[in-house]
């Protein structure tokens, strides 16, 4: 059985999905996303991403689709349709089709809602895990709302491309400050000289993590040290350990900052135990 998409109201077959060609989304790139991970063929996490799904859509002023219940009816019936148990969901909502023009449609018309599903290799990925990534650092170069998680990803798409061809996994903004803001899809931690977790504040311009809250409860229920404050590119390389976090990623250690090795150059045994509590919440927690 192929996979199966989502489109303004239709489960499609995935080859033959389309949108419309002056959809805003595609054209202004004036649609907001979430991403799932899916555990057991359930939505991790779901509580944060639908609140962050309406409140960015509600910055740009887009409404919701459908009620949060039937929402979550549909993205049920898109991961049942594909059949797939461990993976990513996609939700792209837009503010619809319209003749181009940069103000929004004189006349309101209804947002365009696609899904998408795709899965994951678990074991593939604790390989990549086990193994730990390297990052590198890349001016901040995004527009000021980070928070909002728009399909506007130029920035996030070139600085992937440079980590890539680099032999980096990620690529981690730093701003005019000199202090790390976050990932291109993931949100930037260490673990410092004194032992002390710590990670960007949400006063930043970076996006407000799910997976990064989460965790923030998991380490306040294990006692550790978090302190949500900036670091320097030179505090990762001087770190004990490092790691990223997302609904992709999930908790992902990182070796080596800009080719430099973080601690002994290999993978932490604190981001490793993390990674696996993280896991584990998540999935007892997957609705
Ligand atoms: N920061 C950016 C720029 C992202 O694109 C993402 C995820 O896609 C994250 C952080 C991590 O967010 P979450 O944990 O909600 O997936």
């Amino acid at each position: 059985m192929g996979r199966i998409a989502y489109v303004n109201g239709q489960f499609v077959r995935h080859g033959e999905a389309v949108v419309h060609i002056e959809d805003r989304g595609y054209q202004l790139a004036d649609a907001v996303y979430e991403v799932w991970a899916l555990f057991d063929g359930k939505l991790a996490d779901a509580e944060g991403h639908f609140a962050r799904l309406e409140r960015s859509l509600s910055e740009l002023r887009i409404p919701m689709p459908m009620s949060r219940a039937a929402l979550t009816i549909v993205l049920r019936e898109a991961v049942r349709r594909n059949r797939i148990s461990e993976g990513l969901l996609y939700l792209q909502v837009g503010r619809g089709v319209a003749p181009r023009g940069h103000a929004f449609p004189d006349q309101p018309v209804p947002p365009a809602v696609v899904i998408t599903v795709s899965a994951v290799d678990r074991a593939t990925s604790e390989a990549k895990a086990a193994k730990g990534v390297k990052v590198i650092t890349t001016p901040e170069n995004r527009w000021g709302r980070c928070d909002i998680k728009t399909v506007g990803l130029l920035p996030n798409a070139l600085a992937k491309q440079a980590a890539k061809e680099r032999g980096a996994a990620e690529a981690w903004f730093v701003d005019d400050l000199g202090f790390v803001t976050e990932g291109a899809s993931s949100n930037a931690w260490i673990i410092d000289a004194d032992g002390v977790l710590r990670t960007r504040d949400t006063n930043a311009n970076i996006l407000r993590g799910v997976t990064r809250r989460t965790l923030l409860d998991v380490l306040r229920d294990e006692g550790m040290k978090v302190e949500e404050r900036p670091f320097t590119p030179a505090e990762a390389a001087a770190a004990k350990e490092a790691f990223i976090t997302g609904a992709g990623s999930l908790v992902l250690p990182v070796v080596a900052v800009d080719d430099t090795p973080i601690g002994n150059g290999e993978v932490g045994p604190v981001a490793m135990k993390l990674r696996r509590l993280y896991i584990e919440r998540a999935r007892a927690t997957a609705v």
